[in-house]
């Protein structure tokens, strides 16, 4: 029931925010990694919190710690912005995940007890708690309809991960269909 209520909020919403939504896919590079995005280039766009996705932008999905590589990225960012300012941000916030960021990144918040993007209440709540406003924020996220649409709905700009990790060997059905859905999801709003 609620996913189903939550579909139907997404599709009400993808009409809404369909010219931002646009605006996002458009202005996104194709084949963009995190790991390519240097955390110094959100701090000179004035970016004050970084909210990040897990699945498919901090590692392939369902996997219980970021990639390896990532690793760097992360205590950089935590160096630049301080802990309180870095957040994860994801549908699925699996106890095991929680607690390796509560082991290896002290101070950085997962967000957990919030309704599930598209809503906007996980970034609301990190606004609440750090006292910025939406436009200080920056939401790193893999998907469109689920964290792109809570970015329009909370007015928080999106940073759009056009090629997330992805492990097909690993879970191959899991994995084809989120590309499915990555694909499907991106079709109405390119050119
Ligand atoms: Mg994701």
């Amino acid at each position: 029931m609620a996913l189903f209520k939550r579909i139907l909020f997404s599709l009400r919403m993808m009409r809404r925010y369909r010219h931002a939504l646009a605006n996002i896919v458009q202005n996104s590079p194709r084949n963009r990694q995190l790991c390519q995005i240097p955390p110094i280039t959100f701090k000179e766009q004035g970016v004050a919190v970084i909210v990040l996705d897990f699945d498919g932008v901090l590692a392939a999905h369902g996997e219980p710690y970021p990639a390896p590589e990532l690793r760097p990225w992360l205590r950089d960012c935590i160096a630049l912005f301080g802990p309180e300012q870095v957040f994860v941000l994801s549908n699925k916030p699996l106890s095991i995940r929680i607690e390796d960021f509560n082991r290896h990144y002290p101070g950085v918040r997962y967000i957990a007890e919030v309704k599930k993007k598209p809503y906007p209440d996980g970034l609301q709540k990190i606004m609440a708690i750090t006292g910025q406003p939406a436009q200080a924020l920056m939401l790193v996220d893999d998907r469109l309809l689920t964290g792109g649409l809570a970015a329009c709905i909370a007015n928080v700009p999106m940073t759009y991960i056009t090629r997330p990790y992805v492990r097909l060997s690993k879970r191959p059905v899991q994995e084809l269909f989120f590309m499915t859905l990555r694909f499907l999801e991106r079709l109405p709003f390119s050119v």
